[in-house]
């Protein structure tokens, strides 16, 4: 399906809405990719569609891939992309290899399923990328030094080296005889050692010990132990040995980590060499999540989605009891169902009149959500619907100027109706919410008029055109089986503006702009004064209109009047040259007559 720009605000109340239900938590542009590129493929529609009823049917396989499964799994594609800039650690790697620990459970889980749409496209796949990694599991095991991740340090494995092994063995010396020189010292001071005096290490002042503040005059005038500071938890010092053996160490743990790193840098290269295949898997587990957070999407809303009938057949389009999949999850909201039915025989477009707030905008986008989800491969939010395979999707809805851009939000819609015009084609639904609104009404309505004509007779294709040029309402009479009224039906009961959200056939009688206007508390005067302005400015059309078919009907009377003239005289005379020197005469006197309708059609004439 084209995208041209138009179905942004769709797109993105659709994004939104659906994100919640994502468990990734990372990977959201796949869900932005298949809304803004949908299938155009029936096949591939179909085994989307597949895999999402089956999860809608069978809650446990859902809830378990949703909560227990996906949401473990971390950024695979970030790590992966770690990698292959070679900025990964040994805790990257680490992350890698419990993902792939999770990927037996729930190619298990897939199986369970048993159903050959997601055997085919998502098992299978996973789990020969899962049969790749093994390498990348044992290479994992053998480097990284399990004890150590258990205690929240990723360190290699001392084993795996040679070098690394010998300085491990130093340091482990080292720490022996710094825990032998605590033993000294706590029979020297008469303490209890591991409890009244114990051994620290801290990367300031390396080995030392500690004793309590009871303890402390232990080490007045003892001239074997150095003080380094007293801290709530008692007084902290040294000895000679103490100081040598960090010297030591520092210089042992400097070496051991320059070595490490070097392994590291090893592990990492060789890790890398699996970022394709982690890419891949990253791809595999995001379509999964994409397709889970559908099916939880039409599970979890207030009334149920239905699958919907994605065919080749261009000349029926019907949605029946389409919502809004964002509006009807809101809190308080009691959703009206519509319907839209499009016939290539009877109905390509409808003009939609009615009050403000009367729901025409939603019903639109409903119907612009239920097409693009339906071609993204989602159940869509309506009792059943039937879709053609659209080419394209377009919209000119709401009133995001971009001044930034220089661009007026008239020049906007210009811009945008003018891609409309050149994308539309018979498969193409296009839905256009109040076009013309920032020039002069008659220009608005005009461009409005000549759109709206051209979409339905040239584009042919199917289009629901809100708007409030009334005018527009006769286009069903000039264009009879191709376009038809349609209206969001209210009424006023009481001085009260009574919004019921249907739509129904047929035009919208009166507009009830003032009765909205109330609700949004503007103030009394301010409406009592554009009341009486309306119907002064009513009053004044229906005079001007009055007065100007006085004039024509004058200038037509005396059109015909030189007519006749002209008629007479070519009886009355022989030779041609007498005939237009009269003619010219009663020309003359007719151009000379103060008739505002003779003027107008002489506009651009030559006289
Ligand atoms: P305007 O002509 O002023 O643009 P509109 O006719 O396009 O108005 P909408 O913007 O579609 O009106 O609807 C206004 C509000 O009415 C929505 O924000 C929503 O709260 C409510 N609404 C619209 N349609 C429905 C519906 N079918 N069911 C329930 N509430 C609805």
């Amino acid at each position: 399906m084209k995208d041209n720009g138009c179905i942004y605000e769709i797109l993105v109340l659709l994004k939104d809405c659906y994100m919640q239900y994502y468990s990734m938590n990372y990977d959201k542009c796949l869900l932005a990719q298949w809304l803004r590129q949908p299938l155009r493929d029936i096949n591939l529609i179909n085994e989307r569609l597949d895999v999402v009823e089956l999860l809608v049917d069978n809650s446990q396989l859902r809830l378990q891939l949703h909560d227990d499964h996906l949401r473990r799994i971390p950024d695979l594609r970030a790590l992966a992309r770690r990698l292959t800039r070679k900025k990964a650690n040994l805790h990257d790697c680490y992350r890698i290899y419990q993902a792939i620990n999770r990927l037996p459970p729930l190619l298990q889980c897939l199986a369970e399923a048993n159903n050959a749409t997601v055997h085919s496209s998502i098992a299978e796949p996973i789990s020969e990328l899962n049969d790749d990694l093994i390498k990348f599991q044992q290479m994992i095991e053998s480097t990284v030094d399990m004890e150590a991740v258990d205690k929240g340090e990723f360190l290699v494995n001392p084993a795996f080296d040679e070098q690394l092994q010998t300085l491990r063995g130093e340091l482990d010396q080292l720490q022996a005889s710094a825990e032998k020189e605590l033993s000294k010292a706590a029979r020297d001071l008469g303490l209890d050692a591991g409890k009244t005096i114990k051994l620290e290490s801290n990367p300031q002042n390396g080995y030392c010990l500690r004793v309590t503040m009871k303890e402390e005059q232990s080490l007045r005038g003892n001239k074997k132990y150095t003080i380094i500071d007293a801290v709530k938890g008692g007084v902290r010092f040294k000895t000679n040995t103490l100081a040598n053996l960090t010297d030591d160490y520092v210089t042992t743990k400097a070496t051991y980590e320059k070595e490490q790193d070097k392994v590291v840098a090893e592990i990492v290269g060789i890790a890398s060499g699996y970022s394709e295949c982690l890419f891949c898997l990253s791809h595999v587990l995001s379509r999964l999540d994409v397709l889970v957070s559908f099916a939880v999407a039409a599970a979890t809303a207030p009334h149920p989605y239905c699958r919907p009938v994605v065919t080749e057949d261009i000349d029926n389009f019907v949605l029946k009891d389409v919502r809004h999949p964002c509006l009807e999850v809101q809190e308080g909201v009691s959703f009206i169902p519509n319907d839209v039915v499009f016939k290539r025989d009877s109905c390509l477009m409808h003009v939609v009149t009615g009050a403000n707030m009367g729901g025409k905008s939603t019903w639109m986008r409903s119907c612009g959500a239920a097409a693009l989800l339906a071609h993204a491969g989602c159940l869509v939010p309506a009792a059943s619907a039937t879709v053609p395979r659209l080419k394209a999707l377009c919209a000119r809805v709401g009133a995001a100027d971009r001044e930034q851009r220089g661009q007026s939000t008239f020049m906007l819609e210009m811009i945008e109706s003018a891609t409309i015009l050149r994308t539309a084609t018979p498969d193409s639904l296009v839905l256009i919410d109040e076009l013309g609104r920032g020039t002069s009404t008659y220009e608005g309505c005009g461009i409005a008029w000549a759109i709206a004509e051209e979409l339905a007779t040239k584009c042919k294709c199917f289009c629901l055109f809100a708007t409030h040029y009334h005018e527009l309402t006769r286009l069903p009479s000039l264009h009879p089986g191709v376009i038809v009224n349609s209206h969001a039906e209210a009424s006023v009961v009481d001085q009260q503006l009574l919004l019921l959200h249907k739509i129904a056939p047929g035009p919208a009688t009166h507009s009830l702009g003032l009765h909205v206007a109330k609700l949004a508390d503007l103030p009394e005067s301010i409406i009592e004064y554009a009341e009486a302005k309306q119907a002064q400015l009513e009053t004044n059309l229906f005079e001007t209109d009055n007065s100007n078919d006085q004039e024509s009907s004058a200038g037509q009377e005396l059109i015909l009047e030189f007519l006749r003239k002209c008629k007479n005289i070519e009886a009355s005379h022989t030779s041609d040259e007498e005939l237009f020197k009269e003619i010219k005469v009663l020309k003359k006197n007719l151009l000379q007559q103060d008739n505002k309708y003779l003027q107008s059609l002489m506009i651009g004439c030559d006289k």
